[in-house]
């Protein structure tokens, strides 16, 4: 099987054709079809599988085809003109600056030429700085636990849009003590609830915390192991 079977919007195609990918890996398979399914997913899955790609070509084949949202009423537009608000549509949360970047570089690839945005933010970096990045658009959003709940909390960000969400190399996070924060996000009055967003949770492995989390944040879900 190739990416021909998969039915892809045809700009993502290219992009991943461009990217030198031409079979799907089994994770990016399933994910695909779950994806357009609209269902959620809690996928095992190590580092190696192709899960990037995994979460990345289900939400992106979505977003190219639906097109952007309407932030023309985003509630937080009430607090002035001086203070833009990031409206992302897709969060991935992920545990390290290093794990960030690679997803934000992948992103890059493949939303080149669309109307996705691809934005990147993680601790012990200037935040200035990444607040300036958000301001030139940010409708991908990848992002560490921590430095998201700083951002939310300068009320840079708002996250009303949220249409898809993925926590990624979930039992990493957990063992690194981010239970708290990833609770704080998801749970946030702004996000939109189980069942009007689409949640992906990758983890390489699925013990008792991880079955909790996907209890709690997934709705009706799909298991894969792969
Ligand atoms: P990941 O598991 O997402 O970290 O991906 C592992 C490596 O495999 C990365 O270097 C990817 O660029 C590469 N990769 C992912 N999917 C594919 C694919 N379908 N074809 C070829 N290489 C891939």
């Amino acid at each position: 099987t190739s990416f021909d079977d998969a039915k892809l919007d045809p700009l993502l195609f290219e992009n991943i054709g461009k990217a030198g990918y031409t079979v799907p890996t089994p994770v990016q398979k399933y994910s695909i079809s779950i994806g357009s399914f609209n269902r959620d997913l809690m996928a095992c899955a190590q580092t190696g599988s192709g899960k990037t790609g995994g979460f990345l070509f289900p939400i992106l084949n979505q977003s190219f085809k639906v097109g952007p949202p309407d932030v023309s009423q985003t509630r937080s537009n009430e607090m002035g003109y001086r203070t833009r608000k990031a409206t992302p549509i897709a969060l991935i949360l992920s545990p390290t600056r290093e794990l960030t970047s690679q997803i934000y570089e992948e992103a890059r690839k493949f939303c080149y030429r669309s109307w996705v945005r691809p934005c990147v933010v993680y601790g012990g970096a200037d935040i200035g700085q990444q607040i300036r990045q958000m301001n030139h658009g940010c409708d991908l959003l990848v992002a560490t636990p921590g430095r998201l709940v700083d951002l939310l909390e300068r009320g840079r960000i708002t996250l009303e849009h949220i249409r898809y969400l993925v926590l990624d190399e979930a039992d990493r996070m957990l063992d690194m003590g981010f239970e708290p924060q990833i609770r704080r996000i998801v749970e946030s009055e702004n996000m939109p609830g189980v069942g009007a967003r689409q949640t992906l949770m990758f983890s390489a492995t699925f013990p008792r915390d991880i079955q909790m989390l996907a209890r709690d944040f997934l709705d009706n879900y799909i298991f894969l192991s792969v």
